[in-house]
């Protein structure tokens, strides 16, 4: 990313706020003038006192001469002071708004985005965050610095330079071509730098990645014994960081070092020049001091601008980081516009899928789904029934085929639409941090007490809502994996979606908390078109239709009884099944 390009994508975040920006901008330029003020009058009082003295006065002949300095600087501070206030206030309200209309825009940007965008790799959570808040905090921190710290520096410097033209042509040009030279040496710091920024960027992403991957997989790596080794590999993240950090700062101070050589050359060729001067009679002795201050001023954001040049930089990096995210239009979720009334048929012509790695989940995949019915996918971990799932509801589009619902494509179809209309239950349901009754009315905004009691009611959950102290205000993240089950089928039964999948709906489930949700399932399957995954036999076995999927193809399709005859692969899985639950001793037992 190019300066240019970063100042034409932070603009439009500028843009609203223009009246503040303008206010920032009037009062910068006033103070660059008030920033001038000790030059002149320090000029003023070395040369009216020189006179004084060569005239042999005494203090009582300066009165005058002091009451008015005194006043000229005590006004001067006065309203350097009320700008100075008005052009930090303005300047860090800038920020902070601009700072939240960032935060704002992605949020709502990646939530537009397909599925494939959060699969991704480079988009794991943890590195998703960091790129997030880097870009936000470097362009924020960019702004701020160009608004409140570096530009009205810049402006001094340019009045100083100005003042120091007009009072001697040769002094301005000394002020003016250490400017080109510091340009040079910051510019080659910033070039020499910028390798080291990024890999620090990357650094910092995994170390932040690498804590929550830490945290998710703390059982396994406890049970193996595995800290020293996880301690191990973080150390070498944290020594290759420390390294890298090191370099970049050893390389800054050098530079840093080189710079306040140069300034310091220029502040002394302005002593000769202007001593020269004034032994030839051509200047004043006050002016060594008025040139001496404004040379100050010239070079103070030049001190700054390896900082301008960091944080732009940063900026350039970071925000890379964080525009690609924002304007990935590829990303946003496709979505036709057409709205039919829905009755759940579903047919596959020829779909073939591939994930974003390149897994091909789905192989030539023709089907129906016929509406009102139970449709149930059978097959092995990783046939594809999943995929399937993600593909009817769009979160993934097919690589090639067609899915139609009731005759349209499916890709015509408004996505929101359909969505409110499809009801997804999976293996582990999402429960939010927050009561029960938020969890329940998540299926409809806005929903009554009334009508979330009577979605628990109808996922057989109400009664035992009820026993717990608090009832409906329970934290929801305290229940057992079943009731958390049937608190997502709750939330289900207020969507009333027409169409329902069901993921594995019991497969982290007991025994018990499976016959307890089967009456919730039921009840939810009712009257509605169903899609079903399950490696339960009872569920399997209630279906109107069965179809086998074996490695991204639909190997068989019909009712139990025809399937089992066949003696395939349908076959072969009910009697993995069936055997696993050791059928014969069971019905001893229960005889
Ligand atoms: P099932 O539901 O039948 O167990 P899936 O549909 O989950 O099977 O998976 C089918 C294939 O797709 C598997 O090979 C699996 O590894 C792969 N797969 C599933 N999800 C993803 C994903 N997000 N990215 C890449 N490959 C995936």
């Amino acid at each position: 990313m190019t300066i240019t390009e970063l100042f034409r994508q932070t603009r439009p975040y500028v843009r609203p706020y223009r009246p503040l920006l303008l206010a920032t901008l009037a009062l910068t330029a006033v103070g660059s003038f008030a920033a001038q003020v000790n030059a002149w009058i320090l000029r003023y009082t070395v040369d009216n006192i020189n006179a004084l003295t060569e005239a042999h006065k005494t203090l009582k002949d300066g009165i005058d001469l002091l009451v008015f300095i005194s006043l000229v600087l005590i006004g001067k501070e006065l309203v350097y002071a009320i700008v100075q206030f008005g052009q930090k206030f303005y300047g860090e309200k800038l920020r902070i708004y601009i700072s939240r209309d960032l935060a704002q825009t992605i949020v709502e940007r990646i939530l537009s985005y397909r599925m494939a965008f959060y699969t991704a790799p480079e988009n794991e959570s943890g590195k998703l965050q960091t790129r997030i808040d880097l870009g936000i905090s470097s362009l924020t921190r960019l702004v701020q610095n160009f608004f409140v710290d570096i530009m009205p520096l810049f402006a001094n410097s340019i009045v100083a330079l100005a003042f120091m033209f007009n009072a001697n042509f040769y002094v301005g040009l000394v002020g003016l071509a250490i400017l080109p030279i510091y340009f040079y040496i910051s510019q080659l710091q910033a070039r020499k730098l910028g390798g080291f920024r990024r890999k620090m960027r990357t650094y910092r992403e995994n170390k932040s990645n690498g804590i929550i991957s830490l945290i998710d997989s703390i059982t396994v790596i406890k049970s193996f014994v595995r800290e020293p080794f996880e301690a191990e590999k973080h150390k070498d993240l944290q020594f290759s960081m420390t390294q890298n950090l090191m370099q970049t700062r050893q390389l800054s101070f050098v530079f840093d070092s080189v710079k306040g050589f140069v300034e310091q050359f220029g502040v002394v060729i302005i002593i000769i020049l202007t001593s020269y001067f004034v032994l030839n009679g051509n200047m004043t002795i006050g002016t060594i001091m008025f040139h001496i201050l404004l040379f100050n001023n010239v070079s103070a954001p030049i001190r700054q601008l390896h900082r301008i040049y960091d944080e732009v930089n940063d900026a350039l990096i970071n925000a890379e980081g964080y525009f690609e995210i924002v304007q990935s239009e590829s990303e946003v979720e496709q979505s036709g516009s057409l709205r039919p009334t829905i009755d759940g048929q579903f047919e596959l012509r020829n779909v073939n899928f591939h994930y974003p790695n390149g897994t091909q989940a789905l192989k030539e995949v023709s089907m129906k789904m016929e509406p009102n019915k139970i449709t149930a996918l059978v097959g092995l971990s990783g046939a594809g029934k999943s995929t399937l799932i993600n593909l009817l509801d769009k979160f993934y589009e097919p690589s090639s085929g067609e899915i139609y619902l009731d005759g349209t494509n499916l890709s015509a179809i408004d996505t929101e639409y359909l969505r409110s209309k499809i009801g997804l239950v999976l293996q582990k349901n999402h429960i939010f941090k927050g009561t029960i009754a938020e969890n329940i009315g998540y299926g409809k905004l806005g929903a009554t007490q009334a009508e979330i009691e009577t979605a628990a009611k109808q996922a057989y959950i109400h009664d035992q809502i009820m026993l717990s102290p608090k009832g409906y205000e329970t934290s929801a993240q305290q229940l057992s994996g079943g009731q958390q089950q049937r608190i997502a089928i709750a939330r289900l039964f207020l969507k009333d979606p027409a169409i329902i999948f069901l993921d594995e709906p019991t497969a982290n489930l007991d025994a018990i908390a499976t016959e307890q949700i089967r009456k919730s399932l039921d009840a939810i399957k009712k009257d509605r078109t169903v899609i079903i995954i399950s490696h339960s036999i009872s569920q399997i076995i209630d279906a109107d239709n069965i179809v086998v999927m074996d490695n991204g193809r639909v190997v068989e399709e019909g009712l139990h009884d025809e399937l089992y005859d066949k003696q395939g692969t349908y076959h072969d899985i009910f009697s993995a099944m069936a055997n696993s639950l050791n059928i014969e001793k069971i019905a001893r037992t229960m005889n």
